[in-house]
């Protein structure tokens, strides 16, 4: 017997009509590129979205033809989101942090018509445009009297201009929810980028699983800053949650530095913010020798790759702000696991609720993880096994852009390369990507374990934790470190500094001081450069 309810499709154009109709005043303020802070609010950002969607269809862009962006979190990057998707068309975000060669390869293989740019990247896509093959127009996200005379861009546009005659009005398509709706390239750390193609089924879904109170609990009550960019897996979906629940959303353009951000906080109210632990770093490092306190931020969810404990004790210890340690995946829109505690663990002393929050957290509702051994068996969630995570779920990836490297999945099951532990309560723990767990005697040692060791040491900034071939143990781990400015720290000072926090053998063999550790489009370390940099180092006593 079926059901008897409305047959309704999930589309991204229902979430931005219900934001206009009841929560039409809700705010969208972003700092711009030309530097001022824009306001905006909800009524107006649906009314130029279907300005957008005019806009391209005047230019006769076909249902299904990709949009790409190249573009900071800001209000016109937002009216894109549902312009495009809305309509029918697919929102291809590019990082701009790429190499442009693997920009324009990316490009190419999106098969992108129309390339929407903020002035900053101007430059670059000046440098680019020739090698976009399939590029019909360009869009300069700016006002028509911002555009240059002569860019050398051909049909450049200026946003205003292109959608700003058009009228408000837009019957939005009744799309089949599994209609693609957004397209976003994996960070390609190895190999070329392969394309994550979202459906309105699947964003929609997870914007609804992403706004529970046990994810990131976003309301109508919230001020939002997504320092997570927009052109990073959807700013991790909150444009979409943010737009079913109503929350104002403050957008920081490209100001990210630690004041910046901490101006944009104080001065919009903003009650929950999200981003990568490299961004807080500069946040706290600008905070702290000033004596600056937050006086309305609330929580902050830190993902993307593993938020050191001193972070999370600095957030809560000195600023009175939660943290969410959450863990995703560009192929998994991203949100996989939250951490928040249990009703049972709120009698917890402070240092077993410590060592909880450490971990990256239980799933949210809708996915499922297990974790394998070698053999592809399941272990345990007892906490201390620890296996190939595997995940599955209605918005995990089925196959790849153009079916590229062929079929990911094992027995439906996504392999995700991260090795975790997942415990008796469901907390899962990553303890490595499984390309940089270091093998020692037969032992794994978990890189992120050493980093966030070093990192709890008050003159370490940052630490990248890396394995040396090794003829006796195949591997031991060193340490590369960064020292906060004005402070000091030796080698033995550090390496005593792990006695009694871990066993013996996890001791890293030696520390190497650097100026920095290299970083990805995206926040993270780059091992592999850093394995590049030191490729001639010996390890000592060999
Ligand atoms: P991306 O697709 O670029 O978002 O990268 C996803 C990868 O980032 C995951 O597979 C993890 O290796 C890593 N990652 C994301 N969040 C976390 C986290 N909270 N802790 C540790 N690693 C993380």
């Amino acid at each position: 017997m079926l059901g008897l309810m409305q047959q309704q499709s999930l589309l991204i154009s229902s979430l931005i009509d219900f934001a206009e109709k009841h929560h039409g005043d809700s705010e969208v303020v972003s700092r711009r590129v030309e530097g001022d802070i824009h306001r905006s609010n909800w009524a107006q950002v649906a009314r130029r979205s279907r300005q957008v969607a005019n806009a391209l269809d005047a230019q006769n862009v076909p249902h299904g033809a990709r949009i790409a962006t190249l573009a900071w979190n800001g209000y016109r990057h937002l009216e894109l989101y549902f312009g495009v998707s809305g309509s029918g068309r697919v929102l291809h975000t590019i990082n701009p942090r790429l190499h442009p060669e693997q920009m324009a390869w990316i490009a190419n293989h999106a098969e992108d018509q129309v390339l929407c740019f903020d002035m900053t990247f101007l430059p670059l896509v000046q440098a680019l445009h020739a090698h976009c093959k399939t590029v019909t127009h360009y869009v300069a996200l700016c006002d028509a009297d911002k555009l240059p005379a002569d860019s050398g861009i051909p049909n450049l546009l200026s946003y205003e201009a292109w959608m700003g005659q058009q009228a408000d009005t837009y019957a939005w398509p009744q799309l089949d929810e599994n209609t693609a709706c957004s397209l976003c390239y994996t960070s390609g750390t190895t190999g070329n980028p392969k394309g994550a193609l979202y459906s309105h089924r699947s964003t929609v879904l997870h914007a609804y699983a992403a706004a529970l109170p046990d994810s990131m609990c976003i309301s109508a009550r919230d001020a939002i800053l997504p320092v997570v960019p927009m052109f990073h897996v959807n700013a991790w979906g909150i444009p979409y949650s943010a737009a079913m629940a109503g929350a104002k959303l403050v957008f920081p353009g490209p100001a990210l530095d630690g004041k910046s951000v901490y101006e944009l906080i104080e001065s919009e109210g903003v009650s929950f913010a999200a981003g990568v632990p490299t961004v807080w770093q500069m946040l706290l490092g600008h905070m702290k020798p000033a004596g600056l306190k937050f006086s309305t931020l609330q929580r902050t969810v830190i993902g993307g790759s593993a938020c050191p404990p001193a972070m999370i004790d600095a957030f809560r210890e000195d600023y009175g702000v939660d943290v969410l340690h959450a863990w995703g995946m560009t192929e998994m829109s991203p949100l996989g696991t939250v951490c928040t505690l249990k009703n049972k663990h709120l009698g917890l002393p402070a240092d077993a609720q410590m060592k909880l929050r450490m971990k990256q957290g239980r799933c949210i509702y809708g996915i499922d993880m297990k974790i394998v051994d070698a053999d592809g068996r399941s272990l345990p969630h007892d906490g201390k096994a620890a296996g190939d995570l595997f995940v599955k779920g209605p918005w995990v990836i089925a196959t790849y852009y153009k079916q590229e490297g062929g079929d990911p999945l094992l027995e439906g099951w996504f392999p995700t390369g991260d090795v975790a532990t997942i415990d008796a309560d469901g907390f899962m723990q990553i303890t490595d990507r499984s390309k940089d767990v270091i093998k020692s005697g037969g032992e794994w040692i978990s890189s992120i374990d050493v980093e966030n060791i070093a990192m709890g040491h008050p003159a370490v900034a940052m630490a990248a934790c890396i394995g040396m071939r090794h003829p006796k143990w195949d591997e031991r781990p060193i340490v590369c470190v960064v020292k906060k400015p004005g402070l000091e720290v030796s080698r033995e000072e550090l390496i005593a500094f792990y006695e009694g926090k871990t066993a013996k053998w996890q001791i890293p063999d030696d520390v190497v001081f650097v100026d920095a550790i290299p970083l990805g489009g995206t926040g993270k370390m780059l091992k592999t450069r850093l394995r590049e940099q030191l490729s001639h180092y010996v390890l000592p006593g060999l």
